[in-house]
């Protein structure tokens, strides 16, 4: 049985986690940079024992920004085209 978000929510491994590791700030942001951030959040993702709940709300919801289940918004655009 599928978990509601406000359930998976509840477990999930990003919680209480900065959300400025799996979204950009506001301001620029160096290629380097962005790559070391991302990469720190696909690792809590690749550990999330909900990552496919929220990878498929992030499809479902058409997430535009931030890493959700492990990919980010290029990657489930890619995802989505397929
Ligand atoms: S898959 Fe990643 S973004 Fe989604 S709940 Fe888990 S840690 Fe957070």
């Amino acid at each position: 049985m599928a978990l509601q978000r406000a359930e998976w929510t509840d477990v999930a491994a990003c919680r209480g986690i900065e959300s400025l590791l799996f979204f950009p700030p506001d301001v620029m942001e160096s290629k380097e940079v962005r790559s070391r951030r991302e990469r720190q959040a696909k690792q809590l993702c690749a550990d999330c024992h909900v990552r496919e709940e929220c990878l498929s709300s992030a499809l479902t919801q058409r997430e535009s920004y931030g890493i959700w289940g492990g990919l980010t918004e290029i990657e489930r655009r890619a995802l989505l085209r397929r």
